[in-house]
């Protein structure tokens, strides 16, 4: 007999949490689950697809963000610039990359699964000299194969979460980290931060509640299911580490080419 499977997807917060409470206190509740077809239900399937066919813009709004210079200097900065250590190729180029290469994994991963590729024999990504049209054409291959990806991935019925290798838990995190980077955020005002040490995500900022002694703030990720936090002194450690490893990549591909 077919097992009918809830919908992993974000579609059943409501009813999760209205099950978590039955089994603890017995609240019987009226909420039904939506259901996967068979594995996530036909409104996870759109709306992620959407984010998938939004993504090519977002990268290059994120890639503009670089390229325009827009984190504006706060007035009154006097004192705040250079607070934190420079990093080379800035926070939008690590978003990009990160983003692309996971992008290009799942890709991957699908073709291979699927017959079309041959593992060990798949196109490395090389120098991708025409970035957008490599985008381009990840974002196509990942559309064809979305339906397949969201309903046979052996990931499909995964929880969404940061850490999750259900393509459409994969597709928002990267359509929310995107669209957090671009849209008019708080933290635009002041400086971009790196990246997340713990979850990769662009959502280290400068805590406004927590300030050590002498009033310098905490840096603290705003992704509620990571809560890294650091001093500042931590982070500006990690900056330079991941500065230095990638000056040290650097030299190796000059070594290498
Ligand atoms: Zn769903
Ligand atoms: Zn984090």
């Amino acid at each position: 007999m077919l097992v009918k499977k809830t919908c992993p997807g974000p579609c059943n917060n409501a009813w999760r949490k209205a099950e978590e409470t039955l089994t603890l206190r017995g609240t019987e509740h009226s909420i039904s689950p939506a259901w996967g077809q068979p594995a996530q239900c036909y409104t996870c399937v759109g709306r992620t697809l959407e984010h998938l066919a939004a993504l090519p813009q977002l990268l290059i709004a994120v890639r503009n963000e670089a390229v325009e210079g827009t984190p504006t200097k706060l007035t009154g900065t006097i004192g705040r610039v250079g607070l934190h250590p420079a990093w080379p190729g800035q926070a939008s180029r690590l978003l990009i990359d990160r983003i692309v290469g996971e992008m290009a994994e799942l890709q991957a991963d699908i073709l291979i699964q699927r017959g079309i590729w041959k593992v060990g024999t798949e196109p490395g990504d090389g120098t991708v000299a025409e970035e957008d049209a490599y985008i381009g054409g990840i974002v196509a291959t990942l559309e064809a194969h979305w339906e397949w990806a969201m309903q046979h991935h052996p990931a499909a019925d995964e929880a969404y979460d940061r850490a999750s290798a259900n393509p459409g838990s994969q597709a928002s995190t990267w359509y929310r980290a995107t669209v957090y980077f671009t849209k008019d955020h708080e933290q635009r005002e002041v400086e971009r931060l790196a990246p997340c040490p713990k979850c990769r995500g662009p959502w280290l900022h400068e805590s406004r509640d927590l300030r050590l002694v002498n009033g310098e703030p905490y840096i603290a990720c705003g992704d509620d299911t990571c809560g890294k936090l650091m001093t500042k002194t931590e982070y500006d450690d990690y900056v330079r580490a991941m500065r230095k490893s990638m000056e040290r990549g650097k030299a190796f591909r000059k070594a290498a080419a």
